[in-house]
């Protein structure tokens, strides 16, 4: 007879109690990066930022308030005036660093390892991440270069209800980290950060310049650079942005307001996404529209959603005209757009998901674009029947073929494409088939 007979009463129980305790008081030391900074410095929202998108575990620690990053300042011996400060996991750091050198120290890539593909696509959104898989699952060499981080803007959506296939919807984020690791598989080489700022064609290659200086030309290209937020000419906004302000927040400073009172300006899907995220971490989140429906803007289920959340107050007919604070968002401004009508109230923090527009300008010269900068592609290219100026092939361009052969454009980017994430995944992959089309004509 052991001492422990029967375990499922003398053994069992005392483990588990055991194992609760250990638990309990067990906090290892976090071994990631670690970033260390004041809450509201915009340099630290940005570093985390980028951290975070670019799939990087990192701790935060705000030197204000967290007895660790006093630590981690007496260790390195930095000052307050050198934050914020990143700090690696060997011991090494880097004081209020910019995104590339945070990414030169992290490994990652920026520079093409070949001078030559068979494709390469701009930007790693949902449409430059599709066609990027599918791409280089179809055999061609591929290589996708990204500005800031893969997933894009839907990579600030913090639920995607919409998307084939994920009944409970998924973040962003998820989705992103899933097609890099896809991408990745099929063994298309993957540039971020790095930026396309030039394009220029060499009989059959396009060349293109990249941001550090260097060059990669291609035999097939894709524009897939998306849309970026539009500014909002509103003063003490900029002086602000990063402290209590921002566009597209990152879903992590969620928790930095719980119990707050957040604002948040736009009336499409993006900006009810953020109001539903949002909700459940702030007291009271107060959407401010600036026309006077939200079914204009918005998708039913969201609306319906939005509708049955308590804490969430739709102002119609309203837009925020000035932002105050000394050293964050403390106050912000709104005006009823029908009786101009205004009221100052308190705001933890202003949201801004007032639209979007694209940054065609390292095209300009090159492909045709819209007055808005949109690229043209296909049959919006031909006028009255007649082909682009300056179109040199023996046939009209393809459907998402720019006015450039062997230039092509998908998702958002593209002159009166129906923008959105599954949209941008279908014209990435149908790119590809046009790509194969093209090479197979030269
Ligand atoms: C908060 C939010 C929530 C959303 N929710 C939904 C949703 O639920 N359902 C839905 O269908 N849609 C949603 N959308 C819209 C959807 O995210 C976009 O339609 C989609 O991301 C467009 O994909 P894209 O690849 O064409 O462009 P983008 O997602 O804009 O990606 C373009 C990429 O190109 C990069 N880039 C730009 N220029 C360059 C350059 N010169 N060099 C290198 N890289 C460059 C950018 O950094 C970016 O990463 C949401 C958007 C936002 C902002």
């Amino acid at each position: 007879m052991k001492p422990w007979d029967p375990p499922e009463e003398r053994l069992y129980g005392v483990v588990d109690d055991l194992l609760d305790d250990w638990q309990a008081s067990y906090h290892p030391a976090f071994q990631g990066v670690r970033v260390i900074g004041h809450q509201w410095s915009p340099h630290s929202t940005e570093i985390r930022d980028f951290l975070g998108r670019n799939f990087v575990p990192h701790q935060w620690l705000n030197v204000e308030t967290e007895e660790d990053a006093k630590q981690v300042l007496k260790t390195t011996g930095v000052d307050c005036s050198s934050l914020p400060i990143v700090v690696f996991p060997d011991g090494s750091f880097l004081s209020k660093p910019p995104a590339a050198e945070i990414a030169h120290k992290l490994g990652l890539k920026t520079k093409a390892e070949f001078p030559f593909y068979d494709l390469v696509v701009v930007g790693a959104g949902p449409s430059g991440l599709a066609a990027a898989v599918y791409g280089a699952a179809d055999g061609l060499h591929t290589l996708l270069i990204e500005r800031e981080a893969p997933g894009g803007q839907a990579g600030r959506s913090s639920r995607i209800e919409n998307y084939l296939g994920f009944p409970m919807g998924l973040s962003g984020n998820d989705l992103a980290r899933r097609a890099v690791a896809q991408a990745r598989r099929f063994g298309v080489e993957i540039l971020t950060p790095q930026e396309v700022c030039g394009v220029r064609v060499e009989g059959p290659s396009r060349v293109l310049k990249l941001s550090d200086g260097g060059e990669v030309g291609c035999r097939a290209l894709l524009i897939a650079s998306g849309i970026a937020f539009r500014k909002l000419e509103v003063p003490g906004l900029d002086r602000l942005s990063g402290a209590g302000v921002y566009y597209y927040a990152p879903m992590s400073e969620a928790f930095s307001y719980r119990d707050g009172n957040i604002y948040i300006v736009g009336g499409a899907n993006s900006a009810g996404q953020a109001a539903m995220y949002f909700s459940k971490f702030a007291r009271q989140v107060t959407m401010l529209v600036r026309g006077g429906s939200l079914s204009e803007s918005m998708s039913q289920y969201l609306e319906d959603q939005i509708a049955a959340t308590k804490n969430i107050e739709v102002r119609l007919n309203s837009s925020v005209i000035a932002v105050e604070g000394a050293e964050r968002c403390e106050t912000i401004t709104i005006q009823n757009n029908k009786t101009c009508s205004t009221e100052m109230v308190s705001a933890s923090a202003l949201l801004i998901y007032a639209g979007a527009v694209p940054r065609t300008d390292w095209l300009a010269g090159v492909v045709e674009r819209d007055a808005q900068g949109y690229v043209i592609s296909g049959q919006h290219l031909m006028l009255e029947g007649k082909r682009p100026t300056g179109w040199t092939a023996d046939r009209d361009p393809f459907y998402l073929e720019t006015s450039v052969p062997g230039i092509f454009v998908a998702g958002d980017v593209r002159h009166r494409s129906a923008k959105g994430v599954t949209s941008g995944v279908g014209e990435g992959a149908m790119a590809v088939k046009l790509v194969h089309q093209y090479l197979g004509l030269l």
